[in-house]
């Protein structure tokens, strides 16, 4: 039934899937468009709440150990010249000498994507922070940048979660929202674009804690995409060699999705040591440490820090969703997203336009609404509709028939298997309910 695994054009249907649907559209596009931004359409923005959801319910709420927070975006230059973003958070940049296009040095080989030319200029460090101006007035006291990482925020309220909620280690903070970063090369869709949207969690250990929550992290997150629908051969995890850590890390292993160009990087799982505690203790004047009272014990917590783009985890949800297969003769896309992030969870089909099935439709829906997010299509046969949700993944359609008028049950179909069975009015939400995961 699966289509085969390594479809050359999987990007471009993907894409033009996203477009036609309403996953997601080029920003500005009236204008010309604007190079790597993009905008969430209706099922985008339905798709993205999913993946969040499903990551807080998975972080968050789930857990006694972890509690939210959602920081500024906009930041002093103190707290990036501390976490090392002022100094280091830089991509080498070359010019193509025949082309001039521009490139990330590291993610070209020495070859010029675009003219093929392996000829360039020196590597120059290109800071990717987007600095901008606060206030009315120019000049140093008015500088700041949007974060290019949500982490930071984590480490600067460090004191005020400790003493607001009482906690300690192990704990965590987690947050999700829009970062920015000035990438070179922005490409591939939604795989690395300017702003984006990550979802973080700070995890404060004592240290000699550290690596076992290390190996524990990697673990709960790579089962975290394997729940929600990627198979596990589409995944894998790369411990970064000591030579290629970051400033701040101490060990840090991505796990790798097999997007269309190969493997790349789904989500990075760090050990970043007491790095940002202790650089912020220093810079600030306020000793951001674990202290307790009773026994007297006190230290810097070790962080182990899950992060990953919510934007890039849907992206990679709709390529291992995408497949194109044939029933009763008649080839279909169908996406088979876990109804936990599909855009619409049910689709109630009123079999006609007829007058006499639109009431009882319409109780259906508003039923089924108090549960699941529900599109009502009455338009074209009920095979093209059968077709359209497919398409943009709904799992169940509803049918709502003459018969439904003497019966009071409605016919429900499966997105996968296509089966139908009926099901009373009164049991269909319990029903749906049953077929969702946790
Ligand atoms: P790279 O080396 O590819 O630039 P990174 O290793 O610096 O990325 P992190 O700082 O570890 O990335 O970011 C954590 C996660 O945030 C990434 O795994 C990815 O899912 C997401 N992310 C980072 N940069 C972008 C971007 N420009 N667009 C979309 N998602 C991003």
């Amino acid at each position: 039934m699966d289509s085969p695994p390594r479809d050359p054009e999987l990007l471009d249907k993907v894409i033009n899937l996203a477009k036609r649907r309403g996953f997601v559209f080029p920003s500005a596009e009236i204008y010309g468009g604007f190079r790597s931004t993009y905008d969430y359409g209706p099922l985008g923005v339905n798709m993205l709440r999913n993946v969040r959801e499903a990551w807080w319910r998975s972080m968050v709420q789930r857990r006694d150990d972890v509690v939210g927070l959602d920081a500024a975006i906009l930041g002093p230059p103190a707290v990036w010249a501390a976490s090392g973003h002022l100094d280091t958070f830089t991509d080498p940049l070359v010019d193509c000498r025949q082309c001039k296009e521009r490139w990330r040095a590291d993610k070209i080989d020495g070859v010029c994507p675009n003219c093929g030319s392996t000829q360039f200029t020196e590597p120059r460090a290109f800071n990717l922070m987007f600095k901008t101006q606060a206030g009315p007035v120019e000049g140093e006291g008015a500088t700041a940048y949007l974060r290019p990482e949500t982490a930071q925020g984590m480490f600067t309220n460090f004191l005020n979660v400790l003493t607001a909620t009482r906690r300690r280690p192990p704990f965590g903070i987690a947050q999700i929202g829009k970062s920015f970063r000035n990438e070179i090369t922005p490409q591939n869709f939604v795989f690395r674009t300017r702003e984006f949207e990550q979802m973080e969690m700070e995890f404060f250990v004592a240290p000699g804690d550290a690596e076992t929550w290390y190996r524990y992290w990697i673990e709960e997150r790579f089962n975290w995409f394997v729940d929600l629908g990627i198979p596990a051969e589409s995944l894998r995890r790369h411990e970064h060699a000591a030579a290629d850590l970051s400033h701040y890390s101490r060990g840090t292993t991505d796990i790798e999705f097999e997007f269309p160009w190969g493997f790349d990087e789904l989500e990075g799982v760090a050990n970043r040591g007491d790095y940002d505690l202790i650089q912020h203790s220093e810079a600030s004047g306020v000793r951001l440490e674990y202290y307790d009272t009773a026994s007297g014990e006190r230290y810097v917590p070790y962080v182990i820090e899950p992060a990953v783009g919510s934007t890039r985890a849907m992206m990679a949800f709709l390529l291992a969703a995408y497949h194109e297969d044939v029933v009763e003769g008649e080839s279909r896309t169908v996406l088979r997203l876990d109804p936990r992030l599909a855009p619409y969870q049910v689709a109630v089909l009123p079999l006609s336009k007829k007058p006499e099935l639109d009431g009882l439709a319409r109780e259906v829906a508003s039923r089924l609404r108090e549960r699941f997010v529900v599109d009502v299509d009455v338009t074209q046969s009920i095979g093209r509709r059968y077709r359209r949700q497919d398409e943009i993944g709904t799992p169940w359609c509803v049918t709502v028939d003459f018969e439904s008028l003497q019966d009071r049950a409605v016919t429900v179909r499966d997105r996968d298997t296509t089966a139908q069975v009926r099901v009373p009015i009164d049991e269909v939400v319990a029903e749906l309910a049953g077929r969702v995961a946790s």
